[in-house]
């Protein structure tokens, strides 16, 4: 059955002709409609909060303590990070939506229940880094949302002939495109959330060079394989305006003295590996980070949390140290032990686990030395090797099976 919705500006004589016109007599004004709100004011206050209730409800009914993190860590993935995704694709959430679905999820991750605060060993911003970089690839809501929302740019963008591109475009870019549609004060919800997607759509596309005179050579990004994906420098005696200006017209060839006059070596390299087409098309939009050049979630997510993580190196001096780790996280990650074993070890080897040294540093205890030993200095190496307890613990796997633990050289603690 179909009905209408109207806005409630709509005057009852207009609803009436539009009723008759279309033959529709309902009128819908559910306050939901497929599981969105139907109506939204110009402040979002309140309006998503149902979303945060159901992950609360859904957490919570799986109970306290008889899961291993790794249940955990799989159930928050499939369930409780998949319910915001539908209203995510549409809107931007609140931050303080986002702030509290993260909450939940972390403080059941850390704690086994969304109230327990225990420590959290790992902050959300590295706790979200992939397994790949040391972390558990736990979704980051507020990039994940910008990353959907992206794809409903590329839609617009793309399919010009959909409906909903026609309707957007009649409504808010007449007389552009949608990439240079302007940001107006006080429009819908709906239009902003959009935008909002645009900034990393922007950030991600790339001409791909066809007759070219459309690709601004200084501002445009249309150079793949680099990461500005523009020309780092260009040289002061530079006068290429356009890339068809660095295009030689009767050969469809790279002009190579032209491209060395304007840009440095290295961008002239890069440029070389363009391959031309004799007989050009028009220069296209394309999504650099996938190789077939069509927007993915997937990869604007990874394109948003790269950004993150480097901004955030960045404002901590530049530590980009872990990256010799990265083989050791993949190696643990495949490793054919249970999954909680493996979760373990990553607790180990980031020093996330209450042993006395680790607790002392971190100001929860005011003392470091073990009880079991005496010793001055409780440290992870300490329990798992050093400890007396370890020593017999390695002697009856030696005695068992006849292994012996590899000699370690670990410093610290
Ligand atoms: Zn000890």
């Amino acid at each position: 059955m179909s009905a209408i919705f109207f806005s409630s500006n709509t005057e009852p004589e207009c609803k009436e002709e539009i009723h008759s016109i279309l033959d529709i007599p309902t009128e819908a004004l559910g306050e939901k409609y497929l599981g969105l709100p139907t109506a939204i004011g110009r402040s979002m206050d309140g309006v998503f909060d149902f979303i945060g209730d159901r992950i609360r409800n859904s957490v919570n009914g799986w109970g306290e303590r008889q899961m291993s993190c790794a249940a955990r860590e799989v159930l928050l993935k499939s369930v409780a990070q998949s319910i915001p995704t539908y209203s995510m694709s549409c809107f931007k959430l609140p931050a303080k939506l986002c702030q509290r679905i993260t909450s939940y999820i972390s403080n059941y991750w850390w704690g086994s229940s969304i109230d327990n605060h225990k420590i959290h060993w790992l902050k959300w911003s590295k706790l979200t880094k992939s397994k790949g970089d040391g972390g558990m690839g736990f979704r980051e809501m507020k990039l994940f949302n910008q990353a959907l929302l992206g794809k409903q740019g590329w839609r617009l963008m793309s399919n010009l002939e959909s409906l909903c591109s026609k309707v957007m475009k009649g409504k808010y870019y007449p007389n552009s495109d949608f990439l240079n549609a302007t940001r107006r004060k006080r429009s819908t919800v709906t239009w902003r959330s959009i935008l909002h997607g645009r900034d990393i759509l922007k950030g991600g596309l790339i001409k791909r060079v066809g007759t070219s005179s459309s690709i601004d050579a200084w501002s445009d990004n249309w150079i793949p394989g680099t990461v500005s994906m523009k020309p780092i420098v260009r040289l002061d005696m530079a006068t290429a305006v356009t890339v068809a200006d660095l295009i030689t017209e009767q050969t469809r060839l790279w002009d190579v003295d032209k491209l060395k006059e304007n840009m440095s070596v290295m961008d002239v390299e890069a440029v070389l590996k363009i391959k031309l087409s004799s007989h050009p098309m028009e220069d296209l939009n394309a999504w650099a980070f996938e190789r077939n050049g069509v927007y993915s979630v997937r990869s604007a997510y990874k394109l948003l949390k790269d950004i993150q993580m480097s901004e955030a190196d960045y404002a901590e001096g530049g530590t980009a140290c872990s990256e010799g780790l990265g083989q050791w996280w993949r190696h643990l990650w495949k490793m054919k032990i249970p999954p909680k074993v493996r979760i373990f070890w990553w607790r180990a080897i980031h020093s996330f686990l209450p042993a006395k040294a680790v607790l002392l540093r971190r100001h929860v205890s005011k003392e470091g030395h073990c009880h079991d030993c005496g010793h001055s200095s409780e440290t992870i190496f300490h329990t798992m090797f050093e400890c007396s307890y370890a020593h017999r613990f390695w002697e009856c796997i030696k005695e068992m099976t006849g292994l012996k633990p590899p000699r370690l050289h670990l410093t610290h603690g």
